[in-house]
């Protein structure tokens, strides 16, 4: 903590959401939103939330969205010096519809909206170089250009002897460009904390198993990874040979997208503030369970007191 913020880079954008389950949006219905969202935004917001000094790089448009995310990121503390308004350009945004069996079908606006105009200027220079913590998310490799600003921070941060942290929540088919690919492959090498949600942690490691994942990962200098597993909980794994589970609090969800950023951003965050790693599984469980309870990516987002409120009264499956 004390070497500087956590910062991320990436998409900030409004999610606009149907408010019946069905497949797709191919006749009239009802929305709700627009909410604040984006991985990134949603993740960096649960940073500040709890304390953590936190920065955000990314771009909006000079509308009602971009005004709306700013205000959010603002209220809860994200410095957001480095986030851009395109004048040309509208914010980001995501339709989404959950079907019957819980699949989401989605409709992006990202690489052609504002959010999708990353680059690396002074500003987004000197917001590196006093970063003590980059995160990337996997999805934001999608918009084209921004393997050159990740690179860059991620030389700064490494320069101060500051930390890195990985979602890989993509798949590689959706990465921007072969840059994108590199800069991905870069980031699992260097990465000290990976937070592989299901197949994820074979995906990344290119392995089998999920023992010869994570050895694999291991060898290549990760330090931590911690396994998302939904309404099953959570696990870490240390290089260290040790390792803890954590079932999931039980809660009714209303609507899961958000849960991985938010624990991400938790356990995260947990750690930097200096708690052991089973603390921080047990904090990032009941954040990621506390945000499927709300509907809105970012509305479950939590502070400490809240999160100790919740893990003292809510039991587990
Ligand atoms: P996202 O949908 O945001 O990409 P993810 O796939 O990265 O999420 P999940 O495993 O879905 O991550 O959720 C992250 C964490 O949130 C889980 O490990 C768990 O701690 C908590 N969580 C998610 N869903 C539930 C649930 N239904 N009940 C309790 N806890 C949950
Ligand atoms: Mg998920």
């Amino acid at each position: 903590e004390s070497l500087g913020p956590t910062l991320t880079i990436g998409e900030i954008l409004v999610e606009i959401m149907a408010t019946s389950p069905g497949f797709g949006f191919n006749e009239p219905q009802t929305f709700a939103g627009p909410f604040p969202s984006g991985a990134p935004a949603i993740f960096i917001d649960q940073v500040a939330r709890l304390g953590g000094s936190a920065a955000i790089v990314a771009a909006v448009g000079d509308d009602d969205f971009g005004k709306l995310n700013l205000a959010r990121l603002r209220r809860d503390g994200v410095d957001v010096s480095a986030v851009t308004v395109e004048p040309n350009r509208p914010t980001g945004s995501a339709f989404v519809r959950y079907r019957p069996d819980g699949a989401r079908d989605f409709i992006f606006n990202i690489t052609h909206s504002a959010a999708g105009q990353l680059s690396l200027t002074t500003v987004t220079k000197a917001i590196a170089e006093r970063a003590g913590h980059l995160h990337v998310m996997g999805s934001s490799l999608a918009i084209p250009g921004v393997a050159t600003l990740i690179e860059f921070a991620l030389a700064a941060v490494r320069k101060r002897g500051g930390s890195v942290s990985l979602d890989p929540n993509v798949r590689k088919e959706l990465l921007a460009d072969s840059s994108a690919y590199a800069c991905f492959e870069a980031l699992v090498q260097q990465a000290d904390l990976l937070l592989p949600s299901g197949d994820e942690l074979l995906t990344v490691s290119g392995r089998a198993d999920r023992d010869d994942a994570l050895s694999a990962l291991f060898e290549l200098g990760v330090s931590e990874i911690v396994l998302k597993r939904g309404a099953e909980g959570a696990s870490y794994y240390r290089r260290d040979g040790s390792s803890g589970d954590a079932a999931a609090f039980r809660v009714t969800e209303i609507d899961p997208t958000g849960a991985g950023d938010c624990f991400g951003a938790t356990y995260l965050t947990c750690r930097r503030l200096g708690m052991d790693p089973a603390k921080s599984l047990t904090m990032a469980n009941a954040a990621g369970a506390r945000t499927v309870t709300q509907r809105g990516p970012m509305e479950g987002v939590a502070s400490l007191r809240e999160l100790n409120t919740f893990v003292e009264g809510t039991p587990r499956s």
